[in-house]
């Protein structure tokens, strides 16, 4: 599990990360916005802790960026100030969870973990969508170009997973761990049947292909013009 740190007060900044790494994270850490919007639009986190208050990109730019870019990773932002608009400002650019300043580190760790469980879930959408692909999350429906797809309940997980993490490379060994919740790495066989049944489904009769194949690595769900 790896989490950014961005945070420009450094007696902060290095006890975050001295404490997030102490409880098993490995940890980046960003002490200006600009290394910090760099690190988040190229480098894959699995959470990330954001402080609002940065002397040059602020976390609201930061954490907007990151939305339209198409990624959900979980955002735990940091404000000095306890003030609504600042907490509707956040939830509404896509932010998972706040904690105002100062706040003791035991409650930070308890948050990163809630969110760390529940994964990269936008909170405030039940919809996800690539291309002319819809993924209903409340119903659990897929949708291409308009029309339904019929999935099975594993098929559904398997796509929402690809889709949640679009356009990172996925091995066989996390797709069986995520959607399995079991250890497949004996029999990757099983993904790749999987994954040639969604395909049949969600791509071969419609452009462009979204699932990719990395030969050796894994797979990747991704829409070429959204590179
Ligand atoms: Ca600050």
């Amino acid at each position: 599990m790896k989490l950014l740190v961005v945070e420009d007060e450094s007696k902060t900044a290095d006890y975050l990360r001295q404490g997030l790494m102490e409880a098993g994270f490995k940890v980046d850490l960003a002490r200006t916005g600009l290394d910090g919007h760099h690190l988040v639009m190229t480098e894959p986190y699995d959470l990330i802790v954001l402080d609002v208050m940065l002397p040059d990109v602020d976390g609201w730019r930061i954490m907007q960026s990151l939305r339209e870019a198409g990624k959900h990773t979980p955002t735990l932002f940091l404000t000095a100030r306890d003030s609504v608009e600042d907490r509707v400002k956040g939830l509404e650019l896509g932010a998972d969870d706040y904690l105002v300043k100062p706040f003791a580190f035991a409650e930070l760790l308890a948050r990163v973990r809630t969110l760390m469980r529940r994964g990269s879930t936008p909170m405030l959408t039940d919809r996800l969508q690539v291309a002319d692909l819809v993924l209903d999350l409340a119903r659990r429906r897929a949708m291409r170009a308009g029309a339904r797809i019929n999935l099975t309940s594993k098929e559904f997980s398997l796509l929402e997973l690809l889709v949640r993490r679009q356009g990172e490379v996925l091995p066989r060994s996390l797709i069986a761990s995520q959607v399995w919740d079991m250890n497949f790495e004996s029999d990757t066989n099983v993904i790749d049947v999987a994954i040639r049944r969604l395909r049949a489904k969600i791509d071969d009769d419609f452009e462009p292909k979204l699932i990719h194949t990395v030969r050796g690595m894994g797979y990747s769900l991704e829409a070429p013009d959204e590179v």
